[in-house]
């Protein structure tokens, strides 16, 4: 018999980025908000208190989900077996207060206007027979223009550093030329480029190209956020990624959207509280979530409103799991919808170049302090007679290189030009020796793409392989196709041309993508499952991220894209639920039911 507790206005699975955004904007509204959160309490001091610890963030994964308790599995295609990931591959999701928005890379990109109109667009421009085979792509159910308004409001809520390149339609010099209209600019200016990164824009821009420095939500100068309270300008540390920072500089939920809501009386975060299911009346209405607390026994939390809020897997997870005589194949499966459409962002190193002599100071900054070109992103570019549609962006990786992930990332080949006998590029004795001297001057230039959604890349419930409660899996069915390896083909030739430009010593090239494999990290960047749209017939949740079959739970995140533009996710996942929250404060609180537009 589960313990049952008092009745609240909200319940959310886990206390990361969009479940604190909703209790800070839904406990100013005078509403309860509790959090189930399966990792315990996380704040900047003391816990990310001079935490340069590669071992204990990096090798051991402090901040990351405990995949020995719940796990996923994974195959190419539905002919093959498919097997557990047994450590950590090809994403990192969080755990603990804050989720994965504690330890993340902060780039914030907004997806440009025709990422959402994405069939219309594509197939008006190009014609049907242009778009790849077994594809599932749709139209988003929000448009640019939706979300521009909450972009905004986001950034200066909480302070982004950037470049304007696009303010009301007015062209800027130095920022991105191809962003969609802002109506404000950035907050605040650039984060400071890095010596790899203006090696990589002095020649983009000999090659014609138009490179800019990225957008971050890490603040590149001291700011006032909504909390009021001053947050300190980024360190340039390079513990960045896996880390949470000592100074408040990189954005999380800790930095502004908890101390906000605990600050109303009206908030609870339970740690080390693992969700198990959504349970739901006759009527097939959801009550509330059961959870299994931290005593080891099993908990009920009713609630008015159920965000299922826990990051794509296991938000598609739970709504799988939650099976009732009102839900028998699963909350908002009712039209064999859920678990469609999951795709994993391409991030790939098509070109890695050794400037011998040269040094690079690359164990500073972060992902973000780097210049990007987006001439090749999307559809900036004719795609006609290339076969293929989508694109990536182009920026060097180089930054927050630490000590101990060095000794595994320099490439044999990108030092001495040879293989070993095995055709591996890693080596030990004096080759390693002779490369490690080298750490320091090579510039790996990095592609991060479009990820299209096809039939047969799902998620479901595996039904071999069980978590620590003996409860299926879930069995992600992935693999590229044929439009992204000539995507990628696409986009190597561009990073040889510019990896030319900056005049290496010794390069590497990897004109092909890598086989997808769950053993190799890609990027955390995993979505869809249990999409949004206008149509019940064709998605799981309303524009909203109501879910069409049960008004009162609603899905955040990512797991509602119905494919994954070539851009971090975070600028949409977080306006998003802004977009929501504002249509939940002022109709669905006031007459709780379906939200129509
Ligand atoms: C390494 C890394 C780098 C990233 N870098 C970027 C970047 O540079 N730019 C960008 O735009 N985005 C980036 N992201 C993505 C970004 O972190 C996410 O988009 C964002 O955190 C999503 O918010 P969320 O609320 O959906 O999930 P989260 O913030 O992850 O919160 C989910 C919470 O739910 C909890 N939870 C899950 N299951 C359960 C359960 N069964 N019971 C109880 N609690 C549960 C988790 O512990 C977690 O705290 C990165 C992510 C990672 C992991
Ligand atoms: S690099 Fe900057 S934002 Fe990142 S952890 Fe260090 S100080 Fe914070």
């Amino acid at each position: 018999m589960a313990i049952e507790h008092p009745e609240v206005d909200v319940v959310t699975m886990g206390a990361g980025f969009t479940a604190a955004i909703t209790a800070q904007q839904l406990t100013a509204e005078g509403l309860s908000v509790v959090s189930l959160e399966k990792g315990g309490a996380k704040w900047t001091w003391p816990d990310f208190a001079h935490n340069h610890d590669e071992l204990r963030f990096t090798s051991r994964h402090e901040l990351l989900h405990e995949i020995e308790k719940e796990s996923w599995t994974w195959r190419p295609d539905p002919a093959a077996p498919a097997l557990p990931m047994r450590q950590y591959g090809a994403f990192h999701p969080g755990t603990n207060m804050g989720g994965a928005g504690t330890h993340w890379s902060a780039v914030m990109w907004r997806f440009l206007p025709s990422d959402y109109d994405w069939l219309t667009h594509h197939t008006e421009r190009y014609g049907p027979d242009a778009l790849p085979e077994g594809h599932s792509n749709q139209d988003w159910p929000v448009s640019y223009d939706d979300l521009e308004p909450h972009f905004t409001q986001f950034e200066i809520d909480t302070g982004m550093s950037g470049q304007t390149g696009n303010l009301n339609g007015q062209l800027l010099e130095g920022g991105n030329p191809f962003e969609g209209p802002r109506s404000q600019p950035y907050p605040l200016p650039p984060l400071a480029p890095t010596r790899a990164g203006s090696r990589f824009a002095e020649a983009a821009e000999r090659l014609g190209l138009r490179p800019f420095l990225q957008p971050s939500s890490i603040l590149s100068q001291g700011y006032t956020d909504m909390t009021g309270k001053p947050r300190s300008g980024c360190l340039y540390c390079g513990y960045c990624t896996r880390y949470g920072c000592e100074v408040d500089a990189k954005l999380s939920p800790q930095t502004t959207f908890l101390p906000l809501a605990f600050d109303t009386g009206r908030y609870e975060i339970r740690t080390h509280c693992y969700v198990t299911g959504i349970e739901t009346d006759n009527t097939g209405r959801a009550t509330g979530l059961t959870y299994l607390g931290r005593d080891g026994r099993e908990h009920f939390q009713p609630a008015r409103i159920i965000l299922v809020s826990g990051y794509t897997m296991s938000n598609v997870r739970l709504l799988m799991l939650s099976r009732s005589n009102a839900h028998p194949d699963g909350i908002g499966n009712a039209r064999g919808q859920l678990g469609r459409n999951a795709t994993h962002q391409i991030l790939q190193l098509p070109s890695i170049g050794m400037f011998e002599g040269e040094r690079f100071n690359t164990f500073m900054g972060n992902t973000a302090t780097t210049h990007a070109v987006y001439e090749y992103v999307g559809d900036n570019f004719d795609h006609t007679g290339l076969g293929f549609v989508g694109g990536a962006q182009i920026f060097p990786y180089a930054g927050e290189r630490l000590p101990i992930g060095n000794v595994e990332g320099i490439p044999h080949a990108a030092t001495t030009g040879e293989e070993n006998a095995d055709g591996d590029p890693r080596e030990w004795g004096q080759a390693f020796k002779d490369r490690m001297r080298n750490w320091d001057s090579f510039i790996p230039l990095a592609i991060q793409g479009d990820s299209l959604a096809y039939e047969q890349n799902r998620f479901d419930l595996d039904p071999n392989f069980t978590d620590f409660l003996g409860r299926p899996l879930l069995r992600i069915t992935f693999d590229w196709t044929d439009n992204e390896r000539r995507l990628h083909a696409f986009l190597a030739e561009r990073c040889s041309e510019i990896m030319d430009e900056m005049g290496p010593t010794e390069r590497t090239d990897q004109p092909e993508i890598e086989d997808y494999n769950i053993g190799r990290y890609q990027t955390t960047h995993i979505q869809g499952g249990c999409i949004a749209g206008d149509d019940p017939g064709n998605s799981v949740t309303n524009r909203y991220g109501q879910v069409w079959d049960a008004p009162n739970v609603f899905v955040t995140g990512a797991a509602l894209f119905p494919q994954n533009p070539g851009a971090n996710p975070t600028t949409t996942v977080t306006a998003w639920m802004y977009y929501a929250l504002e249509a939940i404060k002022s109709q669905y609180l006031r007459n709780p039911g379906e939200l129509m537009s």
